[in-house]
């Protein structure tokens, strides 16, 4: 079998990296947008993919396409390969076990997962499921699904003035009917990084069991999420340069034991009965139907694109570019910054005085700038702000610091407009 698209990566390590050269493998970031020459200034929202992802989702259609885990012919081992290649490139990513990694459509699915085969049976009234003021819907709303059917309560725990999480509000709300902790490992719209391995340690200690949103994290620095010592922790493809339509959720091997499936049909079973079915074992019984086998082709390629440029330096990168955007913005009269934690990822959520978030936002589209406006998923952060809606410039190690000025340059021009 042809192996996947070798990745296109100049020679990385020792943050030696040709940085051009890594943006010239991203073929949509040479288009333009209303005349202009585009800046994708949206990666918390979804990531753009290099040429080796692209090709690697176009030649699993043109040369592998079959099912997998069905059929004996070599297409068919060829499809399984590929979707358990990427399986194991991805557990190495993120330093864990491929047994212990089921494959899905993404943090949501993830997520709901969770809720539905961990908390759901076990939660009842009295216990407490504690979430941050800081989470994605995806963070919130599964979870008061299960609060609502099982009667367990939810309590949040809330930021500092810079966005960051209280840490004593957090120790303090830590109490023996704390069942549960979902929590961010990065804020989709302030950039705060969360010290998740910490408060994991400690909740573990307590007997809390942790879920983390990886979804801002494993796009932008190296993560081990052995070493963070979660009980689940959940990633989407799409922004870390997969295609859409993929993710995971890696947990400790006890809870994948113990869970029931969350989806039946074809794939999760090993032998089906009228008076009863046999599961497949973990992470196969948590797989029903047929999955985004050319989605994990892509993924798999993904990964090893970010592996060859190494995470490390994708994070020194984007932490550069931050402290650009950083310092343009400070000189413009009116602008606040929401979420300004030390350490924070390459995430900037901002409003200018006098000038509506989504009429900005629109008016840079015009001059090819694509940055998101409104409330980011993130309805219960914004009314903490007592704010309607921010804009958000998001950055990924793709994006240049011409682009950092030109973008500055069009905010200031709009904003002209709008005065
Ligand atoms: N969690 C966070 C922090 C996110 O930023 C997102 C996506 O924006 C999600 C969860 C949901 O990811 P997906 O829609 O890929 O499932």
């Amino acid at each position: 079998m042809t192996p996947s698209p070798a990745t296109t990566v100049a020679s990385a390590g020792d943050n030696a990296v040709d940085w051009s050269r890594v943006r010239a493998d991203f073929p949509l970031l040479r288009r333009e947008v209303n005349g202009k020459p585009l800046i994708y200034f949206d990666s918390a929202n979804t990531g753009q993919k290099p040429t080796s992802v692209i090709e690697a989702v176009d030649d699993f259609y043109r040369r592998h396409n079959a099912n997998v885990s069905r059929a004996v012919h070599t297409l068919g081992g060829e499809a399984t390969e590929l979707y358990e290649n990427a399986r194991r490139k991805l557990a190495r990513f993120i330093h864990v076990r491929p047994d212990d990694l089921v494959l899905c459509s993404g943090t949501t699915f993830a997520i709901n997962l969770v809720a539905y085969s961990w908390a759901l049976p076990r939660l009842q009234g009295g216990d407490a499921i504690l979430l941050t003021r800081m989470e994605h819907h995806a963070n919130i709303v599964p979870w008061q699904l299960v609060a609502q059917r099982t009667g367990a309560r939810i309590e949040v725990v809330e930021l500092l003035p810079d966005g960051s999480l209280d840490m004593d509000m957090l120790r303090a709300k830590m109490t023996a009917d704390v069942k549960l902790l979902a929590i961010a490992h990065v804020s989709n719209v302030l950039g705060t990084v969360n010290p998740v391995r910490g408060i994991c340690h400690e909740a573990r200690r307590r007997g809390i069991v942790t879920v983390v949103d990886g979804s801002q994290a494993l796009p932008h620095r190296p993560v081990d999420v052995a070493a963070i010592g979660c009980d689940f922790y959940a990633l989407t493809g799409h922004k870390m340069c997969g295609p859409t339509g993929t993710g995971a959720l890696w947990a400790r091997r006890e809870h994948l034991e113990a869970m029931p499936p969350f989806i039946g049909g074809g794939e999760m079973i090993r032998e089906v009965r009228f008076d009863g079915t046999v599961f497949n074992d973990a992470p196969r019984k948590f797989e029903a139907g047929t999955p985004n086998i050319a989605g994990f082709a892509g993924l798999g390629a993904a990964v090893d694109y970010l592996d060859a440029l190494g995470m490390a330096n994708v994070e020194a990168r984007e932490q550069e570019l931050l402290a650009h955007l950083n310092e343009e913005l400070a000189r413009v009269e009116g602008l606040r910054i929401y979420g300004t934690a030390k350490g924070k990822a390459a995430v900037v959520s901002f409003l200018v005085e006098g000038a509506h978030a989504h009429d900005l936002a629109t008016l840079l589209d015009i001059e090819g700038v694509a940055i998101r406006s409104g409330q980011h998923c993130a309805h219960p952060l914004l009314q903490w702000f007592g704010i309607g809606a921010t804009c958000r410039a998001s950055l990924a190690f793709y994006n240049t610091h011409e682009e950092i000025e030109a973008f500055v340059a069009a905010l200031r021009k709009v904003r002209g407009l709008l005065a």
